[in-house]
Parts: C-alpha cells; structure tokens; sequence
C-alpha cells in the first residue's frame, strides 16, 4: 500500500551547494510489520521518512499510497494525508507541552473530525501504560513518558502507518525496549516504519532491515526468525489496536481543529507573555483612541455636532421656524419656462393648525407671535433696557407655564408677564408706570405727571380693582389695553440671570457695572429666547389672529437685462401662518435633542423647510465651516494611525509565529490545515484588537467629552462626538489589522514544510 518511486530529495544550502539527500530510492512497504531504516547519520534515513508522511516535498520521484500517486497531490491532500493515514513519533516527541497528556491524544482525534471519546482515549493511554498520568501537563513529563504519549497520539487516529524517527534516541536503553515493545505491538495491524541506528533493537524487533549510504538503498533484508513471538503479540492487543478493515479506499480526513483548540491555543499563547501583551494592548489602545479621535472628524455629521453642542450648551430654549424654498424661473417671451437652478430661502410662519400638530409632540411649545409693537406705559432708564432685551415679544400661554402669582391669561384681554421682567421693575422701582385709561384717552401716556409706581410684591403688578396693572400695546391699527392677571417662571435662569436676582435680594446696586459678566451674559439673556415674552391667551388668538394673517407671498415678474420675464415658483405662503415660531424646551436629553434638531434635515414634500435656531446654533455655522477644512487633515492623519497600528500587531503577531512555529510544526505534522494555524494566531490578534478597541472606546468618549467641554467654552461648539461610526470604524481597523497582521506572518510559515517549522532554530 506504500511505495516509493525513484525518490529523490536535494538541499541547496547557503554556498549553494546541493546535498543529494535521497538519490533515487525506490521501495515497496508491507501492509503490516515493523520495518526498520538503518544507515549512518547523514545517510538520509529521516530523509525518506519525512518524504514518505507527507512531511517535506520531494525534489523527484513519487510516494504511491494505496495506489494513488502522490504527484498529483495538493497541499491540502498533503495535510489530509498526514491527519488520516499517518500517525508521527519523532526522537524529540513533539508533543504540546502545555497540554495534559489525555489533551493531546484528544487533540489528535478531534483533529480528525471525530467527538472526543474518554474511554478511547483511556483504553489507548491504558494500552501505552500512561493511564495514571492522563491529566498530567506534557511539558512536565520524562522523556519515556512523552514519547508514549507521542505514540498514543500517533495510534489514536488508527492510521495504516506509524512513522518512528529514532523514536528512542533520546532514552536510556531500559525505556527504550520498551518503547519498541510497544512498536512492535502496533506494528501486528499496520505497519511501523522506524528509523534507528541501533542495529541490536533492529535485530531483535525487525521484519525487514532496509540499510541507506549516501541516500541509497544498500541493502534491504526481510528477517524471518520473529514471526512466533509476532503471533503472540497480535493475541494481546487490545481494542484500540484492532486491525484495520473498514477503510478500504484512500479517504482522505480533512482536519478541523475545533474551535475551542483554537480559542485555547490563542489565549494560552497571550497567557504565557502577560508583559508583551500589556504592552502591545497599551501600544494599540494609544493608536485606536487617536484613530478614535481622527475618525470623529472624519464621520463629523453636522447633525450630530449641533446635537453633541446643544447637550452639553446651557441653552433653555429653543425656537423652530418655518421658511419655504421657492425655486427660480426663466419665463422667456416665446413661451419656455427653464428653472434657472438657483433657489431663495424665504422664512414664513406656522399655523394653528401646524403650532397645535407641534404641541402633541411637544407639550411645552409655545407658539410665539409678533402681533405688537413694545408696551407704552413703561418708562426705562436706556441702561436698563439691556435687562429687559426685547419685550416686544409675544408667546400664546399653555399649561407648560409654572404661575408664579396670579393665573395664566384667560380672556382676549388679559396678559401674563414673566418673572424676569417683574425682577427687572423691582430693579427700575420709580421708573415702572402705569397710566390709567383717561390718561390713554387723553393722550397722556407716559409722562412726567403719570403716577409713578412702586413695585415689590408680586400683588404690585397683578391688576385688581385698586392696581389697574395694565399693559398697553399698539397693534396694526388697533391700540390693546392687557390687564396683568399673573406671573409666570420664566424657567431655568442663566447664570447671568441668577447673579441679577441675587443682587436685587441683597439689595446690592444693580448698575450694570455690578455684573462682571454684564454685557455677554446679559446678551446670553436677551438672546436665550423668552426670557422678556408676555404670554396671551389663545383666546386673543383666535380673536384677533385674523388681524394679523400674513398675506400669500406673490412675486411680480420683472423684465432683466435679458427679453425673459423671471418668476419666482407658484409656491404661495399660507395666509394664516400667523405664528412666528415654535419655542420648544431645549432639551438635554440626547434622544429629545435628537429629534428637535432633526427638524432643520426633514424633507417636506411642499418645498418647506424647518429651522432650529438657538444662540448655540449661529456659533456652530462657523464652527462647521471650519471642519469642513480640516477634515482631510484629519483624514490623513487617521490612515497613518491606521498604519502604525497595524505595524504593531504585525510586528507581535510575527514575534508570536516566530516562537510558535514548534506548535506549528507539530499541528501540520499532525494533519491540522494552515487555516487551522491560522485561526490560532487570529484568535490572539483578535483579542488584542478586541481589548484595545473597547479601552479606546471608552478613552477615547471620555477624551472627546473633555475635549468638547472646553470647545464649548471657548469656541461654544463641540466637535467631538464620539458616536458609532468611530466605533464601528475602530472595529473594522482593528479586525482588518488582525486579519493581514496574522495572515501575513503565518502564510510565510505555513508555506515551510511542517519538518521545516519543527526543526527550525
Ligand atoms: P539521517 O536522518 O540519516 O541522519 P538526514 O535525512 O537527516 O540523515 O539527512 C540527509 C542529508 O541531507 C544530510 O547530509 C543532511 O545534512 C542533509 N540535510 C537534511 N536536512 C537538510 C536541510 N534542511 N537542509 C540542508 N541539508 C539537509
Ligand atoms: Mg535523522
């Protein structure tokens, strides 16, 4: 069943000169029996073992293995054949030290496809006498020892050939015996090639004597005075060295290292260098985290910048508005209509209907409405008019609104103001005035002679009977008198905001010059939405909106410097889009953010559009302007990281190969597939870039939230959002720089012969 042919093996070594290993060895193998290769150190003996168990490649010649030639075998069939038809025992054992000895037998039959059978493997230890030292580490046995488990290994997966290099070389001569007793055993069912160069052991166990000199046969005997002592022997052995009958064909086993081998063999392999792998892992981490950052640039999504800007922002409010995009045309004289392709933003209003829509969503939104000019009746110091921003603003109340005092308006003629301004008339004491109607109907309005009015308590501006509180407005052609019927929180206060009040209850001065941050935080006041609104009914709304109602927006056509008339696009403004905007609560929620701020990218079927605008949101323009520069920096800057991270894991998966390629060389011999070796290393590349991606994740998020809360001091935007792009980016680097890093080492070594591996220095 085993034949070589006309073998020949030559070695060019450095001076390049070639070594005739094998010179044209042509055998034919028994079936069974024990065959022994004598012949000098050098004279080619583990030459033509290796060749003959598909260990190294033939320079020439073919090895016919139950009638199929090995010539036209692949790589693959290479490891098929070694895994199903050959079992190793080699002078150095080579078994895996880090393995118990019931592991390695094991190893070797799931290797083959097949379950781990304990009462195999204890039948077969048994069989070898290692019973008792099943769960021993291999690494910490003796020579005899190991080679027993070698030769367990070896009969486990129940091959036709056991191949034996001076499998007794390195043992005293007692062990020795009895390793060739063993050989002898086996050798009843299969055959038993073994390579010596003890001619009394070949003498007292052989069956046939083949003699090499100079990579020739030189002499080939078949001894026949043991064939007694061989019957004897085939009565004793036990069940895992039964004959084998069933396999009649060459199937070939194409090993599978299962996964839990290779999980093993690549967490062992980390266990055993804890300090290279810190360090790698610290190396990994310090690139990923400045991949991570690169990469926040590089997946920089303005939404999620003005997002990530508006959460860690102190704003309270945010305002929506509503604009439509009319596209431009060219009407010519001769009848063609051509979109010219430029476009003009207009901003409109929001209806009832649409500010009602919002409030389902949002049940603090609060419709804000320009029917008015600024109250009459106050007089202010032009100081004081910074406290008050601009109060010319309108909101229709709802009952979002916290009352303070009083009740929230009612009535078409009733009013709430809000606490900031009822703090601001504590602070202008003298100068807050009411004027009465017959004052109003007189003409008289503010004035010298109008009673002035002091106000401290909240009952000082909530009309009564005795307190005509009372807020005059012009609007359109119509003058409204608004009696003041409470006072409303005008929600979280800015620090600018506190510091004001804070002054008023301790009585300080409350000169401007008082507020070290006066002038930017009180713009932070003014501009941080409404603060200074007076709140309306929706009463007044319905009442009087009609007043108000926007006209549908028409453009006339106008003659250009060219004989064709320009139109704007039909799209016409609803007239009662009376409401200016929306204020919604600026929300520091990130999901609530998510979506407020997704208004501004929603796609309207009517050529609208929704702004969200937010003192915040102007910084951000500039900001964004900005990235857009720097992000192919950024970009660069992140693939050379890439680079380097993978240089490093390169450079230590390597490194581990390099200390490896014994365990390499012994999984080949023992049939697993470069995959399989593969996948070892993988495993190891894997967890190192695994724990590195997850640190970096978190350094990197803590790092890009630090970062971010000093841009939004200084710059007010942050730009760091570390979200799942940079993640699932990092991810994809770290797998990608595994795999290339793993493959490449390991393809090197796999191309070698698994001898080449095992012997290697
Ligand atoms: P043996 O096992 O009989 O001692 P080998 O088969 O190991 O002999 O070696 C046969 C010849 O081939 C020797 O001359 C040896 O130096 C040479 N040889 C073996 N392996 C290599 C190798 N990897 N590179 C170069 N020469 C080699
Ligand atoms: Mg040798």
């Amino acid at each position: 069943m085993l034949q070589v042919k006309d073998l020949r093996k030559e070695y060019v070594t450095d001076k390049s000169v070639i070594t005739k290993a094998l010179d044209g060895v042509t055998l034919d193998f028994p079936e069974t029996g024990m065959v022994f290769i004598l012949g000098k150190s050098g004279s080619g003996k583990s030459t033509l073992l290796n060749l003959c168990g598909g260990l190294d490649k033939v320079t020439s010649g073919e090895i016919i293995i139950n009638g199929k030639s090995s010539k036209n075998f692949t790589g693959k069939d290479f490891d098929s054949y070694r895994n199903t038809f050959v079992g190793f025992v080699f002078q150095e054992y080579n078994v895996l030290e880090d393995y118990t000895v019931a592991e390695n037998v094991a190893l070797a039959m799931e290797l083959q496809g097949k379950k781990r059978n304990r009462e195999e493997i204890a039948s077969i230890l048994n069989e070898v006498e290692m019973a008792e030292l099943a769960s021993r580490k291999s690494g910490t046995l003796s020579g005899g020892q190991k080679q027993r488990v070698a030769i367990a290994r070896a009969i486990v997966k129940q091959p036709e050939i056991i191949l034996a290099d001076e499998p007794t070389g390195a043992l005293d001569s007692e062990t020795g015996t009895q390793i060739f007793e063993l050989l002898k055993k086996l050798s009843a069912s299969r055959l038993v090639l073994v390579v010596s160069h003890d001619r009394d052991f070949a003498e007292q166990y052989a069956d046939r004597i083949i003699e090499l000199k100079d990579g020739k046969v030189d002499s080939d005997v078949v001894c026949t005075e043991g064939k007694e002592d061989k019957k004897e022997v085939s009565q004793e052995t036990g069940a895992a060295i039964e004959p084998l009958a069933e396999r009649k064909e060459t199937e070939f086993i194409r090993a599978r290292l299962p996964f839990k081998h290779v999980l093993r063999m690549g967490f062992k392999s980390l266990k055993g260098k804890p300090v290279r792998f810190a360090f790698s892992i610290i190396l990994c981490i310090f690139a990923f985290v400045l991949l991570g950052l690169s990469s926040t640039l590089m997946f920089y999504s303005e939404k999620s910048v003005v997002v990530e800007t508006m959460r860690l922002s102190p704003g309270n409010y945010v305002t929506v508005g509503k604009g439509f995009e009319t596209r431009l045309f060219y009407h010519y004289n001769d009848g063609r209509v051509e979109e010219n392709g430029d476009s003009l933003r207009k901003s409109t209003g929001f209806t009832v209907e649409e500010y009602e829509q919002f409030q389902r969503k949002y049940p603090d939104a609060l419709a804000k409405v320009s029917f008015f000019n600024e109250p009459y009746n106050f007089e202010l110091s032009s100081d004081t008019w910074d406290y008050y921003g601009t109060i010319d603003q309108y909101v229709i109340a709802n009952p979002s609104l916290k009352v303070l005092a009083g009740r929230l308006p009612a009535a078409s003629d009733e009013i709430a103001i809000p606490e900031f301004l009822f703090n601001a008339m504590k602070l202008e004491q003298t100068k807050f005035v009411f004027v009465t109607e017959e004052d109003v109907a007189a003409g008289q309005l503010v004035n010298e002679s109008a009673p002035k009015h002091t106000v401290s308590t909240y009952e000082d501006v909530l009309y009564s009977q005795s307190n005509p509180a009372t807020i005059f407005v012009n609007g359109g052609a119509q003058t409204f008198n608004f009696k003041i019927v409470g006072v409303y929180q005008s929600d979280k206060e800015p620090a600018a905001y506190k510091s004001l009040k804070r002054a008023v209850e301790n009585g300080e001065d409350t000169d401007t010059g008082d507020f070290p941050e006066q002038s930017s935080a009180w713009s932070r006041v003014r501009d941080n939405g409404f603060y200074s609104y007076f709140a309306l009914s929706t009463e007044f709304l319905m009442e009087y909106g009609h007043l108000y109602e926007r006209k549908p927006v028409v453009f006339e056509p106008h003659e250009s410097e060219h004989s064709w008339e320009e139109y704007q696009s039909n799209y016409t403004q609803t007239p009662d889009s009376i409401i200016d905007g929306i204020i919604l609560k600026h929300s520091h929620n990130l999901s609530k953010l998510n979506r407020i701020v997704g208004l501004a990218y929603e796609k309207h079927a009517d050529d609208s559009y929704f702004t969200v605008n937010s003192p915040v949101l102007s910084e951000l323009n500039q900001v964004n302007r900005q990235v857009g520069l720097f992000r192919n920096a950024f970009l660069y800057a992140g693939l050379g990281l890439t680079v380097f991270a993978f240089l490093l894991m390169f450079n230590l998966i390597s490194v581990s190969v390099i200390t490896k390629k014994k365990d390499i060389g012994i999984l080949r011999a023992l049939g697993a597939r470069s995959l399989d070796v593969f996948f070892v290393f993988f495993v190891e590349a894997l967890m190192i870039a695994l724990v590195s991606s997850v640190a970096a994740f978190a350094f990197s998020a803590i790092i890009c939230y630090v970062l971010d809360i000093m841009m939004i001091k200084t710059i007010k935007a942050a730009i760091f959002v570390f979200g799942i792009f940079p993640m699932l980016f990092i991810l994809g680097i770290a797998a990608l720089t595994s795999f290339l890093a793993t493959l490449i080492p390991v393809a090197n070594y796999t191309k070698k012969s698994p001898v080449e591996s095992i012997r290697m220095p």
